[in-house]
């Protein structure tokens, strides 16, 4: 590869020899030797990886859109769980009021049993009394658990609910997932397509152009190359000048952007 200063037909000093994309302030030339640059072919290239690239990033985000799914799905049904949960809690509830219930019960057998033994008219009111306040508290209680079978209809109609919900939900959600494993499987069909198209273009480009490619993709985020646009380095936006164009347009030679040393070239309309 024969690398020269655009502004002079001699070969600069060793130290002073350019490297392909660290030369700011100057364009670089590497002229190929006995072959015609081919910048479709280059283009090419570079379409191929950056589909390669898109299709890679979304292949990527994949695996946690599916995971995400399943988060989902389960957090449809923990509402379910949740309802049931309640509804045991309330179950628990009442069995402990119905014992409740029963041990006040006993307290009033116990109290009309001692009711026959009193020998003052005091002792067998304040027996009265403490009937009266045990059943008082039985008639509570009694409230407090039809109150909570009323509540467990109301949640056992939510676990209906739920799900139902949960359900129609998970089918929904499955079907993504499938949607998505599809796209999966085509994506990663389409990459394999892509690269075996790159594997097959790569020879078919004069070596020394595609060892300079492959060396602008490592620096300059995979983007090799620039086009020029109304005079300008379409990606760094710096002004190409008229000379520069010039050679630019025999497509003779391999022109680095002096500023972001991507190889140029000039956009047809066509392409
Ligand atoms: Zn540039």
């Amino acid at each position: 590869m024969q690398c020269r200063a655009y502004s002079s037909a001699v070969e600069p000093p060793a130290h002073n020899r350019l490297v392909p994309g660290s030369n700011p302030g100057r364009p670089t030339f590497i002229r190929g030797k006995d072959v015609d640059i081919d910048f479709n072919k280059l283009i090419n290239l570079q379409n191929l990886d950056e589909e390669i690239k898109q299709i890679t990033l979304i292949l990527k985000k994949i695996p946690l859109q599916l995971k995400d799914i399943d988060i989902n799905i389960e957090t449809q049904f923990q509402a379910v769980t949740q309802a049931q949960d309640n509804l045991a809690q309330n179950q628990k509830k009442r069995r402990t009021r119905e014992a409740d219930i029963q041990d006040i019960k006993a307290h009033i057998d116990k109290y009309k049993h001692q009711l026959g033994g009193v020998k003052t008219n005091k002792e067998y009111s304040a027996l009265l009394k403490e009937i009266e306040e045990a059943q008082s508290k039985i008639d509570q209680k009694e409230e407090e658990i039809i109150s909570e079978m009323l509540n467990a209809d109301d949640i056992g109609d939510e676990i209906q609910k739920a799900e139902l919900k949960a359900n129609e939900a998970k089918e929904k959600l499955s079907k993504d997932k499938e949607a998505l494993i599809f796209k999966k499987k085509e994506l990663e069909e389409k990459n394999k397509e892509l690269t075996l198209k790159k594997e097959a273009l790569i020879p078919l480009i004069p070596k020394e152009q595609s060892k300079l490619y492959l060396e602008i993709f490592k620096t300059k985020n995979g983007i090799p190359l620039s086009p020029v646009t109304d005079d300008f380095c379409s990606i760094c936006q710096i002004r190409i000048r008229p000379q520069v164009l010039n050679e630019l347009k025999a497509e003779t030679q391999i022109i680095l952007c002096e500023n972001c040393g991507r190889i140029l070239y000039i956009k047809k309309k066509s392409s």
